[in-house]
């Protein structure tokens, strides 16, 4: 399982949204206006979030 974690502070949000568009497993969702995740079991820990991500705002641990 993987511990994935956004620092909002660094999240540019849906003005940005690059990791709900690179993510295989679709982890990443917008809610409102602001992005939220889901089904984290199923992430496979490819950390391309973590390199697409603008801001470094994204932690992806394996637990
Ligand atoms: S890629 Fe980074 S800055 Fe962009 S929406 Fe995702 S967490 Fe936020
Ligand atoms: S590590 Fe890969 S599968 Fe996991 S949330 Fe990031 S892009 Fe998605």
């Amino acid at each position: 399982m993987a511990e994935i974690t956004i620092v909002y502070d660094r999240c540019e949000a849906v003005d940005c949204a690059e990791c709900v568009e690179v993510c295989p497993m679709e982890i990443f969702t917008i809610k409102g206006d602001q992005i939220t995740i889901q089904n984290r079991d199923q992430c496979s820990l490819c950390e391309v979030c973590v390199d697409v991500c603008p801001n470094e705002a994204i932690k992806v641990i394996e637990e």
